[in-house]
């Protein structure tokens, strides 16, 4: 199959990028590899910037079913700090915002190819020993798995946690991190207690969000350092029972609590930190968007947004005839600093003694809270493209 543009991944950045460009009458080929809307581990917190280009692609998350959460908690120990958000946020699960976005992306006219999974991508004149290409072919070619390779003038990588093989990303600033998430059904009681708030717990090697989505469920989405995990049997019972020890909020929050999945969901090893420069080797020139683009740590809620932005900025420069070089640097120098400053708060969260100076500083001055939420966000004039 041939296609002008092919997109390796369906989840919010490559959905943004398909819709920009089919929106523009581009050929695209959008290949994701299940089959069906699956949950994802991620925390589910969506913030402003989120919301707004979510909106910007159709998307309505308040007639979704989302939920509206204004005001985060932090918790260590037996001790809640409260704060406003600077901004109105909302939740949504992964599972169905994931489809609402495909839905959307073939609405504008994208070809989205559902159960493909890509199992390697190389830019054919990029091969050792390869001959320079008539202008007129292909130069990037997929193989899939179980179906025949997709042929395209551009290719945009949006495979999230995943890499690709021989596309791995680096370790990133805070590495050995391992994620892991559960939806519960609180009791009355408790569920009032959290409605319209994201609650962020600190616990021995790592933090946990916890925060209402629709259908009446909550979601409980936690990191937690390798080693710490492994000194816990690697155990998601043991891991629970040492966060529910630490922390009394959660242990009020899960009394009587049900759990909704058999399993928790479960990704290691998370490159928090990282943001690309440059794409270099067998994948030069492609597009890397999303997660393959940066990873700021989860605490800050901004994932997803950054994901988004990157989709739709990509889809922009793309449809301007600019190089996918100037795309990586530009989304790099834009990010760059929020990543790095969640990344440095983030590796305090997990580290005793610094923890005990951001529990301290939140204390005396809980306005630190909106303060880092702020300056890790993707910054407005970023957003004018
Ligand atoms: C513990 C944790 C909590 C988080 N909490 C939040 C939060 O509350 N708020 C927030 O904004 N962000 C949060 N994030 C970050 C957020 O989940 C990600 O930044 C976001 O999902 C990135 O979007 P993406 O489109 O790059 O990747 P994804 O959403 O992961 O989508 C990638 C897609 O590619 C598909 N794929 C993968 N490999 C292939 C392949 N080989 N072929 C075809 N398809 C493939 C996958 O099936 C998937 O659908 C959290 C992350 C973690 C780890």
């Amino acid at each position: 199959m041939k296609t002008e543009v092919l997109i390796i991944g369906g989840g919010l950045a490559g959905s943004a990028a398909a819709i920009g460009l089919a929106r523009a009458g581009r050929q695209v080929a959008l290949l994701e590899r299940d089959s069906h809307a699956q949950h994802k581990v991620c925390g589910e917190f969506l913030s402003r910037e989120a919301l707004k280009y979510l909106d910007e692609l159709g998307v309505g998350v308040a007639g979704a079913g989302g939920v509206v959460i204004r005001a985060v908690r932090l918790a260590t120990g037996n001790t809640v700090k409260e704060a406003e958000l600077p901004f109105r946020a909302m939740s949504l699960t992964r599972r169905r915002l994931d489809e609402l976005l495909l839905g959307r992306a073939e609405q504008a006219g994208a070809r989205v190819m559902r159960g493909c999974q890509v199992e390697s991508l190389l830019r054919r004149d990029a091969a050792p020993g390869a001959e320079p290409l008539d202008p007129t072919a292909s130069p990037w070619r997929a193989v899939v798995s179980g179906a025949a390779p997709v042929e395209a003038q551009a290719a945009f990588l949006a495979t999230g946690k995943h890499d690709l093989r021989g596309c791995a990303r680096p370790q990133g600033k805070q590495p050995g991190m391992v994620a892991f998430k559960m939806y519960w059904r609180l009791s009355p009681a408790q569920a009032a207690a959290l409605e319209g708030h994201v609650e962020l717990m600190l616990y021995r090697g790592g933090y946990a969000g916890l925060q209402p989505v629709e259908e009446e469920a909550v979601n409980l989405c936690c990191i937690v350092e390798q080693a710490e995990l492994h000194r816990l049997g690697g155990r998601w019972e043991n891991l629970l029972a040492a966060m529910r020890k630490e922390c009394g909020l959660l242990r009020k929050r899960l009394e009587g609590a049900q759990a909704l999945l058999a399993r928790p969901l479960a990704v290691a090893p998370i490159p928090y930190g990282f943001v690309r420069e440059c794409c270099l080797g067998p994948t030069h020139g492609v597009w890397a968007l999303g997660d393959q683009a940066a990873v700021i740590p989860s605490f800050t809620g901004d994932g997803m947004s950054i994901a988004l932005h990157s989709g739709r900025l990509a889809a922009r420069m793309y449809l301007r005839g600019e190089t996918s070089e100037r795309f990586q640097e530009r989304l790099s120098r834009e990010i760059s600093e929020q990543v790095a400053l969640a990344t440095m708060v983030s590796r305090g969260l997990v580290w005793r003694p610094a923890r005990g100076v951001f529990t301290a500083a939140v204390e005396f001055w809980p306005g630190v809270l909106g303060v880092v939420a702020r300056r890790t966000r993707i910054a407005e004039a970023s957003m004018l493209v």
